[in-house]
């Protein structure tokens, strides 16, 4: 597949913008430190999202979980584990660059900038990089894992909505893409970009109100939004359109264009919204100003299936069905997908300590809950996860489905991983694993009952056909948690 993205795009945006992926290099070009791209590997039969694909990520998954319990990833000791997929992170990344590459003009500079919250783990950074993907980051510590993991600032946008002034002089200092939220930070811009020139790609976020989904927490386009320029509130475009007017190094817009519970369409409406704005702004303007629009991310993951479903290439065919004009070369583009890059690739895989009944109800107690899955236990409805039960061996669980309740460790009632499930009867030493859980699951750690971070470990197929296993994250240790709860600070309180 050839790479659309970065570098072979001219830089037009002047001395003060730079393009997507400039700086005169390709990502994998910047500095000669990133290693040749791994070919595709096996098993990567079929196109985007087909099912052969699909069952062989389920393959790859049951072999990963046989093999983390052979090889002691997973025992008593070390209760719950999670795993990576890097074949399938590869390939969902590769289907990324192709989709946007099929439906893009020749030369069309696109940055793929992985939204860093969602996947908050350096070696994951790492490797999407290495597959031609960028960062977008939105703290300080987010920024400083995409420069671990060695992003150069060119790949790297930042869109926090709450920048600070330190945080906006260290991102102009080191060039990378910022889009300012509001009229107070675009303020501050101004300060920054008189005090000292930048070649840092500078834009606006708006916000095109076209209306939320499913999810009300997840859904960014709202009437009321706490995101971007109100682009429908009274005054709001021409206030944009005088603002680039005034503004020569302001090059590009931003909107987030969807999330989980958003449909494609509502998604599309909201990108033609913002390449409106962006025409008006140039005609305005008498020149090219807008030269680059960044759609954000936020392609809806199916969590009910192994089916990958929508695709990308569905997306930027809608997209470019809805709005021709951001397709024909005119504009560079910058996408910032998150869930959709990772969740089909990640896996809580847990011991079942004690199977249990209560009430006529069966409950299997596993070492997976509210820390590793929180959005989930604590937003069941809008956050259902599939659950796998495997055998003490780490295969396959089969025998009728029993209906079940999957518990967590945690000592509050609420701490189900899955209520009233259809699975084969989980057994003490069996184990449950939490699919689709590589995005916003495990990387999330949340501290109740000072329960360890698990280890994650990244896994691929070897050569003599087995499961070789990459420590990603090493698992919290006791002491580790002791010495983050004050445990140097011990008589603190008793002292004052
Ligand atoms: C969270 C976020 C994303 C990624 O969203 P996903 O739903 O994980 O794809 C992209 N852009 C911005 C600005 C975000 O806040």
């Amino acid at each position: 597949m050839e790479h659309a993205e970065g570098g072979n795009g001219t830089d037009r945006s002047g001395a003060h913008g730079a393009a997507p992926g400039s700086g005169g290099t390709d990502s994998r070009g910047a500095g000669g430190t990133v290693p040749p791209r791994a070919p595709a590997g096996r098993g990567g039969t079929g196109g985007s999202g087909s099912p052969e694909r699909d069952a062989d990520r389920v393959a790859r998954r049951d072999e990963a979980v046989r093999a983390a319990v052979e090889q002691g990833l997973t025992g008593p000791g070390t209760p719950v584990v999670a795993l990576l997929d890097v074949h399938g992170i590869r390939a969902s990344a590769a289907d990324l660059r192709a989709a946007f590459a099929a439906v893009t003009a020749p030369g069309t500079p696109v940055l793929h900038a992985f939204a860093v919250k969602a996947t908050p783990l350096v070696p994951v950074l790492r490797l999407l990089y290495e597959e031609g993907i960028g960062a977008e980051v939105a703290s300080p510590g987010e920024l400083a894992l995409a420069r671990a993991a060695g992003v150069p600032p060119a790949r790297t946008v930042l869109d926090s909505p709450a920048k600070t002034k330190a945080e906006l002089r260290e991102a102009l200092a080191l060039g990378i893409a910022v889009n300012a939220d509001n009229a107070q930070e675009l303020d501050r811009l101004d300060a920054a970009v008189r005090s000292a020139p930048t070649r840092a790609p500078l834009g606006i976020r708006v916000n095109p109100q076209v209306g939320g989904g499913s999810i009300e927490a997840l859904s960014t386009a709202t009437a009321t939004s706490k995101f971007g320029v109100a682009l429908r509130d009274e005054g709001a475009r021409q206030w944009l359109v005088e603002a680039f007017a005034a503004r020569p190094w302001l090059t590009r817009l931003h909107l987030h264009s969807g999330s989980q519970g958003v449909p494609l369409s509502l998604m599309a409406q909201g990108v033609a919204e913002v390449y409106a704005l962006a025409e008006e702004i140039n005609r305005r303007a008498g020149r090219r100003q807008v030269d680059t629009i960044d759609i954000g991310g936020g392609l809806p993951v199916n969590f009910g299936s192994d089916a990958t479903t929508p695709t990308y290439a569905q997306y930027a065919r809608l997209l470019s069905e809805a709005v021709p004009g951001l397709f024909d070369g005119r504009y560079g583009l910058v996408t910032e997908f998150g869930r959709s890059l990772l969740a089909k690739h990640g896996t809580v895989l847990a011991r079942v300590e004690y199977a249990k009944s209560a009430g006529g109800r069966k409950v299997a107690v596993t070492h997976a809950g509210v820390q590793v899955a929180t959005r989930t236990v604590y937003a069941p409805a809008s956050w259902p996860l599939r659950i796998a039960a495997y055998d003490a061996k780490g295969r396959p669980k089969t025998g009728p489905d029993v209906v079940q309740d999957v518990a967590g460790p945690a000592c509050f009632a609420g701490d189900l991983l899955a209520e009233g499930r259809a699975l084969p009867l989980l057994e003490q030493g069996d184990h449950a694993a939490a699919l689709d859980t590589g995005a916003y699951y495990f990387a999330h750690h949340y501290a109740y009952n000072s329960l360890a971070r698990p280890g994650i470990f990244g896994f691929a197929r070897d050569a003599g056909g087995g499961v070789r296993f990459a420590v990603v994250r090493e698992p919290q240790t006791v002491d580790e948690i002791v010495a983050e709860s004050g445990g140097a600070q011990r008589s603190a309180l008793t002292g004052l």
